[in-house]
């Protein structure tokens, strides 16, 4: 066997696994069956913009030592994610803030807009949410969930929100405070350069393959290396021989503008369940930049079917069970690691992502520097 380690897929997850097992002398062969590594975090770069060609992509983390250690790989620009909900031309401050709640309702305290939501979400407020609908109406009241959660959400999963965990709608914060910082993270930036370098750095030493689909040839793969890191999603490796888990798609569609600012935000989300999409991306802003053109990018869900891009886990009892099941497959798969957003089946961030593959990688390697 020529290598220590196969790594298919070159996201996140394997770049890391790949860094950390060269760090300890091992030969690495990453395969990609897209044309170019990077996974998701993958950009473009045009007229000196970087595209970000997997939708938006900002960094942030509470956790200290993931932020130390991707701080080792670029450096980090000050750019806080605020973006905007437009509902039918109205603009909306998120995440939901006293900005969010003056525009809604006019208050202007932090106790007349607790009035207002204790008022709305009066049906809710003693039992525990059971669904994404009855968590929102609990946090915000029924006219913030109409206007800016229930057409979004229901786009995004194609799902109604009584079908979907409570938990995804948690991932927003909900401040009493004017204050539209999209996290509560403590570290947040994109990374100057890109995301590319980072990843260049990651893989630095590996032998790269890409237009190589493992799951088509399987056999041949398999004699390269001791061991795999699979980070594609978990049921493909399996031949779906426990039925499909369930993802959902994005589409994007890029347009180059010549005007130097289209939007003036990064990040605005069109809540209205009538548009078809989600988000429109300036990508510019996330750097800053001064360039006298722009590019957007319109985000579009869509359904997943095997074989294509699949972005999002969905979470629900169902799908969860069967991942349950996939999972038990992955413990008895002798000398096959399993790791990353669709090999976890799990809605992950990128510092989650990266906190999963050094777990992962410290416990096959042994420790790791630093820790
Ligand atoms: N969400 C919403 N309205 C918005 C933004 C988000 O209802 O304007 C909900 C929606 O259900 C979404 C979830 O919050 O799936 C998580 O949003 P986030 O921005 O974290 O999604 P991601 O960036 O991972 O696509």
């Amino acid at each position: 066997m020529k290598y220590d380690y196969l790594i298919v897929g070159s996201g996140l997850f394997g770049s890391v696994f790949a860094h950390e097992a060269m760090k300890c002398g091992k030969r690495c062969l990453i395969i990609d069956k897209r044309s170019h590594v990077g996974g998701n975090v993958y950009c473009e770069n045009k007229d000196g913009i970087n595209i970000h060609m997997y939708g938006a992509h900002i960094f942030h983390t509470n956790n200290r030592k993931i932020w130390d250690y991707i701080k080792t790989f670029a450096d980090f620009n000050q750019y806080v994610n605020s973006p905007l909900a437009n509902y039918r031309g109205e603009l909306y401050n998120l995440p939901f803030n006293m900005n969010t709640f003056h525009q809604m309702w006019g208050c202007r305290t932090p106790s007349e807009a607790r009035t207002i939501i204790d008022g709305q979400k009066r049906q809710y407020g003693s039992c525990v949410p059971q669904n994404l609908e009855e968590q929102a109406i609990s946090l915000v009241g029924e006219d913030i969930y109409k206007k800016l959660i229930k057409g979004y959400t229901e786009k995004q999963w194609h799902k109604d929100c009584t079908e979907l965990p409570a938990f995804i709608i948690r991932r927003l914060p909900v401040r009493y405070r004017y204050d539209n910082n999209y996290f509560n993270d403590r570290y947040q930036g994109i990374p100057i350069g890109g995301y590319n370098k980072i990843i260049g750095r990651l893989t630095l030493g590996a032998d790269i393959e890409i237009n190589a689909d493992f799951n088509k040839n399987r056999d041949f793969y398999r004699n390269t290396a001791i061991k795999i890191v699979y980070t594609g999603p978990v049921d493909e490796y399996f031949d779906y021989t426990l039925g499909e888990l369930e993802y959902r798609g994005l589409r994007f569609e890029t347009q180059y503008m010549e005007m130097e600012n289209y939007q003036g935000v990064a990040v605005m989300n069109f809540t209205d369940r009538k548009i078809p999409y989600t988000r429109v991306i300036e990508h510019k802003h996330f750097e800053f930049g001064t360039q006298p053109v722009t590019y957007v990018t319109y985000e579009y869900p869509c359904n997943y079917k095997r074989g294509q891009d699949a972005y999002y886990p969905i979470n629900d009892g169902k799908n969860q069970k069967l991942y349950n099941e996939y999972k038990m497959l992955t413990i008895k798969e002798d000398n096959v690691l399993f790791g990353g957003r669709l090999a976890e089946y799990k809605y992950y961030n990128m510092d989650q992502v990266i906190n999963s593959a050094l777990k992962i990688s410290e416990n096959e390697l042994g420790r790791i520097d630093g820790e």
